[in-house]
């Protein structure tokens, strides 16, 4: 059982690193990456885990990027976490990360919501503050009945609570990955809601850009849209990955290495040499 793209505490998942692996491991998982958004601050406490109960940790994030004016995730897996660069990197993301945080809560209070920077501190366990954290104070506050229908009244382009994230461009994330060692891979593709026209031009630039592979099966996507996008990464030719984005126990549809076989006809973005993945 492979799981390429987790969350834990030192984003905006709900277990701590060390919990997460213990779950991994009782759900048969023996090959987990840990793919925090904009961070690796989890990864030695993972790594500690993983250790003590034998399965395979692979170091990852999942790096906000800006593409054509809009939002992009890359899964960046088997990276360095001692990379001086890429650290340099995510340092400032958290700082703008912050800086977004305080604007969203201004809007928020304009819109006669007060507290909510406190309030959504309250649900990050670390000091990366993301939506998430903002949508769990609002469902808490009894603005939205749940975490769905926060964001689509809150938090997502056009409404009250939406500030746009400063991200780097694509291009710089891909290299930025590269340099620490690892490789890049679009997550969830189809949740961007581009065109075909539009995605096809996503994948090829990201190939030009030497971007490895695309998120295939992803606990983001439907069937239909996980089916369509191995069929992307066929004509692209491109290898495929696959993880959950497990955020938690609490959102019980994604769950931890639940996920189809990986299409026959794709490529893995793995190899499996004796028991251990490499890239
Ligand atoms: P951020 O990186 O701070 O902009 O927050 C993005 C995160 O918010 C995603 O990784 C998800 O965890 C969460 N998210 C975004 N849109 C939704 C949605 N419609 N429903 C539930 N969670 C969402
Ligand atoms: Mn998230
Ligand atoms: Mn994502
Ligand atoms: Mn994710």
């Amino acid at each position: 059982m492979i799981d390429l793209h987790t969350h834990s505490t030192a984003s905006d998942g709900t277990l701590s690193p060390t919990e997460l692996v213990q779950h991994a491991a009782s759900a048969g998982i023996r090959h987990l990456a840990l793919t925090d958004h904009d961070s690796v601050s989890g990864i030695n406490e993972a790594q500690a885990a993983a250790d003590q109960l034998g399965i395979q940790l692979i170091h990852g994030l999942e790096l906000s990027v800006t593409w054509s004016k809009r939002t992009l995730h890359i899964v960046a897996l088997n990276v360095d976490i001692h990379n001086v660069k890429l650290n340099a990197a995510l340092t400032e993301v958290l700082t703008a990360r912050q800086s977004r945080a305080q604007f969203m809560a201004e809007r928020l209070a304009q819109h006669g919501i007060e507290g909510a920077l406190e309030g959504a501190q309250r649900h990050a366990k670390s000091t990366l503050i993301g939506r998430l954290h903002f949508a769990k104070f609002l469902v808490e506050t009894g603005h939205a009945k749940d975490i769905r229908q926060v964001f689509k009244r809150f938090l997502v382009q056009g409404k009250p609570g939406y500030v746009s994230g400063q991200w780097m461009p694509l291009e710089e994330g891909v290299e930025l990955i590269h340099q620490a060692g690892g490789i890049a891979i679009i997550a969830h593709p189809a949740r961007y809601k581009l065109s075909r026209t539009k995605l096809r031009g996503l994948f090829s630039e990201f190939k030009a850009l030497g971007g490895n592979a695309i998120e295939v099966i992803s606990g983001s996507q439907s069937k239909d849209e996980n089916h369509a996008m191995a069929l992307h990464a066929l004509d692209f030719d491109l290898p495929a990955s696959q993880g959950s984005d497990f955020h938690g126990p609490e959102k019980p549809w994604v769950q931890l290495g639940h996920m189809p076989e990986m299409y026959y006809r794709c490529q893995p973005v793995w190899q499996n040499t004796e028991g251990r993945l490499t890239f």
